[in-house]
């Protein structure tokens, strides 16, 4: 029981790898609160429930301001505390460099970079407050190393990590850790668009040769959220087969 007692949101965690990340910090006696756009929210709150965790799912965009300090004021009033945020709500909207459009890239910045930023300062004060806080943020292998493609996405991701150092830098001295988590190919509904044949590409191009599962990324932010990582701030842990070295 390594988060028990642990009040933790998880943005986008409905399904993929938030859906693993929610469902192994129950598991270690957190309460969980989901925030997400998909109903399947619900389905994942209710499986975590039905196992005898503790979640809840708020349909809750990481792009509302007001929705998101009012549920943080709720989560407060209810828990008098939240002890860790997992920034893992992300798009993607993939063109070339020529073919993107203004849309493409304000949405992805909005929901990767903005939404990080938003939920962040909504919490801070808590953490603040209680002089404990676990702010851990998805970042990507991409944003370390550029992708083909990904403009918008990868321009985020590198965002992520240096708003983690930088927020190392203002909430160290209150008891407050900030890390970003890059992972690689991992296997979820994001990666689903991409053609089979291009999978295999990718794949080959990993040392350990195989795309992770969301529990492999799960792990990560497990040991970031912990009291074991008490001492690590600003880092960005990368889990990718080896991609990144
Ligand atoms: P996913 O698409 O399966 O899940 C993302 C979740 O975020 C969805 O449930 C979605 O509804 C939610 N979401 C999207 N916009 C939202 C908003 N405005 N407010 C609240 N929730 C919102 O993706 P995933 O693969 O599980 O990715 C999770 C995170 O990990 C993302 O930040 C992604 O960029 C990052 N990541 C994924 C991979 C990968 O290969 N899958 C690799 C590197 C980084």
């Amino acid at each position: 029981m390594r988060l028990k007692d642990k009040v933790a949101i998880v943005t986008g965690g409905a399904r993929g790898i938030g859906r693993a990340v929610s469902e192994l910090f129950a598991q270690e006696g957190a309460v969980v609160i989901i925030w997400d756009l998909l109903e399947e929210g619900s389905t994942t709150a209710n499986g975590i429930n039905t196992k005898g965790g503790v979640a809840e799912f708020h349909s809750i965009s990481v792009t509302d301001k007001e929705a998101i300090h009012a549920a943080v004021g709720d989560i407060h009033t209810r828990y008098g505390k939240i002890d860790i945020l997992i920034n893992n709500a992300g798009i993607t909207r993939d063109k070339t460099l020529q073919k993107m459009s203004l849309d493409e890239w304000d949405a992805v910045i909005d929901v990767n970079l903005k939404g990080v930023f938003l939920c962040t300062q909504a919490v801070v004060p808590y953490m603040k407050e209680a002089g404990y806080g676990r702010i851990v943020s998805a970042a990507s292998n991409v944003g370390l190393r550029g992708n083909f493609g990904q403009t918008n996405y990868s321009a985020t991701k590198a965002g992520v990590i240096a708003m983690a150092k930088t927020w190392t830098m203002e909430l160290g001295k209150y008891g407050i850790t900030a890390n970003a988590l890059a992972p690689g190919f991992t296997l979820t509904e994001m990666v689903e668009k991409i053609p089979v044949e291009h999978m295999e590409t990718i794949k080959k191009q990993i040392p350990l040769q195989t795309a992770a599962q969301p529990i492999d990324i799960a792990y990560g932010y497990l040991y970031l959220a912990s009291d074991e990582a008490r001492y690590v701030s600003g880092i960005c842990l990368t889990i990718d087969g080896g991609i990144s070295r």
